[in-house]
């Protein structure tokens, strides 16, 4: 038994700090979690000292095989298997060091993520607990058709199947196009509704959950209509700007369906973002702050890999620049890294929470995050199955 004790607690879903608590982990699990009290004799003890003790946290969305350069996808090209199997192990290694104890890769190639996520179960110390949607399904020469093919209409099915029997955890579904892939636009939609629908319904008859790429309206409201169980990004993006419908919102909101901003991101001094992100950026405040207002739940995730602003340890700075940017309680940005995405990711009995027998994946941080976000940069202490890893 091992006794961990810290000045106090954020437990993943609660307003108030629990002050001084003991939190008892047994067999990797949370055993209990004691406010106030001594340790247990006999118990292995470790005092945090004045550390704010929290959920280890869940990044739902980011990309394992994108090494966070200027050309991600070049890079990825450049470099067979095994290299690229190196460098998501240490990905996955940065991010656990910063308190991240679970990732969702949203795209991956070859099912790579797969492997590590197979690797790492069997050493938990090494990394975040991973699950995997493998390479992406997109459309012919759709948005990140370079990480495993695309696939013509009426054989997404097949595809979904295909991605079961690989194992995967999720199904990825690229809705619209993005921005890394040339030919493709964010605001314009890929997949008719037919499509996606049987993909959902495939997935869910595989037992698995769908997370839908969508930028532009159409390919957002396609994927509401599909029955997607969450969407990424969710940005509104027009061909020049963005702006969120009303009615969609309210249907989003209607089907319970989170949305993931993919807004968490570690800033490169004297890089400041290109032109088209800058004119956005005002654009996507609002749209968050309807979605937020519109009472759909807000996840705050990274994107990781995709460039220099995302290297695979940014999630701890998302709370902060949500809470700035769209003005919400620092509580509520720091259930949007923790609970929230637990649930989302179809983990909300075992990450996300600090709570008994929820997995004592932990975090402890110098400060009161519950005040101040950005103190969850400041990392004191990293545990993951209850083995401490930092
Ligand atoms: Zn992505």
């Amino acid at each position: 038994m091992l006794a961990i004790r810290a000045a106090r607690l954020f437990d993943g879903d609660g307003a108030d700090p629990v002050e001084r608590p003991v939190v008892l982990v047994e067999g990797g699990r949370i055993a209990a979690v004691l406010p106030g009290a001594e340790p247990p004799s006999g118990a292995e003890f470790v005092d945090l000292g004045d550390a704010t003790m929290l959920p280890g946290l869940v990044d739902s969305h980011l990309h394992l095989a994108f090494d966070a350069s200027a050309d991600p996808v070049g890079s990825l090209a450049a470099r067979d298997d095994d290299e690229v199997l190196a460098t998501m192990r240490s990905a996955a290694r940065l991010a656990l060091s910063a308190g991240i104890t679970t990732v969702r890769d949203l795209g991956d190639r070859g099912y790579l993520a797969l492997k590590l996520r197979d690797e790492l179960a069997g050493d938990p110390a090494a990394g975040p607990q991973i699950l995997a949607a493998g390479p992406p399904i997109t459309t012919v020469r759709g948005h990140c058709w370079f990480l495993g093919g695309g696939t013509p209409p009426g054989e997404i099915r097949a595809a979904v199947r295909e991605h079961a029997s690989r194992g995967v955890d999720v199904i990825k579904l690229m809705a619209t196009g993005g921005e890394m892939t040339e030919g493709t636009a964010s605001h314009v939609a890929q997949f008719d509704v037919a499509d996606l629908r049987a993909a959902v319904d495939e997935a869910h008859r595989h037992g698995l959950p769908v997370t839908a790429h969508a930028h532009g309206r159409d390919g957002i409201a396609n994927a509401v209509a599909a029955g997607v169980d969450m969407i990424e990004h969710g940005t509104f993006m027009t061909a020049d700007g963005a702006a969120t419908e009303p009615a969609l919102l309210e249907s989003i909101a209607a089907a319970g369906i989170p949305i993931g901003a993919t807004v968490a991101h570690t800033p490169v001094p004297g890089a400041p973002p290109p032109p088209r992100v800058a004119m956005m950026i005002p654009l996507l405040i609002a749209v968050f702050r309807n979605v937020r207002a519109a009472g759909i739940p807000l996840i705050c995730s990274t994107d990781a890999g995709i460039g220099p602003m995302s290297p695979h340890d940014s999630l701890p700075r998302g709370p902060a620049q949500l809470s700035g940017l769209l003005g919400i309680p620092p509580v509520e940005a720091l259930r949007a890294v923790t609970s929230l995405p637990a649930r989302a990711c179809g983990l909300g009995d075992t990450k996300g929470r600090v709570a008994p027998g929820y997995d004592a994946d932990l975090l402890a941080v110098a400060g009161d995050p519950l005040t101040d976000p950005a103190a969850l940069t400041t990392v004191s202490a990293v545990f993951r199955a209850g083995v401490r890893v930092r």
